[in-house]
């Protein structure tokens, strides 16, 4: 049986990504506008689960729907993990992709070592429980960015095995090996075991 979840996000590049990981799983995802939802989403914790809690919590307790939440992070070991959990405000708070990206690149132009991994952790609130999934890339920073597809901080990642940057992969490449689809397949996995349950 198709199952309805909706995602709490206002980012329409990871609520396509989780639409075309998810809807041929056999689910339905939602924006939280068509759960009914037009408020903020409100993210003030100090660590991806606390910020994807916070939000498909809000959603959850909202519309009553089964919400769930990706909050994704970008660390880079010579910054001892930044900028983690602080990647959209990297540059400042009203800073768009392409800041952030600067100020990345120009933090690193002295580093060799440009080692990177992206990190998402998914808050999935189903009958009213709690339930976390975690997916990571491998990667580095490549010195410049570099190709036109994906968003965020994809055309400055290289992950592990290629050259390519992120930007540079078809959508279905990336959702194959990204953080996200990982963390995305890990959610699938639990609640096909459970559907399966006698
Ligand atoms: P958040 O999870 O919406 O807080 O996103 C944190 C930051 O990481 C934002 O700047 C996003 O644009 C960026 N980001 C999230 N997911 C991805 C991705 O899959 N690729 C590249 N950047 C991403």
């Amino acid at each position: 049986m198709e199952q309805t979840l909706v995602m709490a996000t206002q980012n329409p590049f990871k609520l396509a990504e989780a639409k075309q990981i998810l809807e041929p799983l056999g689910f339905r995802v939602l924006h939280p506008k068509e759960a009914g939802y037009s408020g903020d989403l409100t993210e003030t914790g100090t660590s991806l689960e606390a910020n994807a809690t916070q939000k498909a919590e809000q959603l959850y307790k909202a519309t009553g729907f089964h919400a769930f939440a990706d909050d994704t992070g970008l660390e880079v070991y010579s910054l001892r993990g930044q900028p983690g959990v602080y990647s959209a405000r990297y540059a400042g708070e009203m800073a768009n992709a392409e800041d952030n990206m600067k100020k990345l690149l120009l933090e690193m132009a002295p580093m060799d070592e440009r080692k990177a991994r992206f990190r998402t952790v998914i808050a999935l609130f189903l009958n009213g429980c709690l339930h976390l999934f975690e997916g990571s890339v491998d990667g580095h920073i490549n010195k410049a960015p570099k190709g036109a597809g994906g968003f965020g901080y994809d055309p400055v990642f290289v992950p592990e095995g290629g050259d390519r940057t992120f930007a540079e992969f078809e959508s279905e490449e990336k959702n194959d090996i990204s953080h996200r689809g990982r963390a995305l397949r890990a959610m699938e996995h639990y609640l096909k075991h459970l559907e399966n349950m006698p």
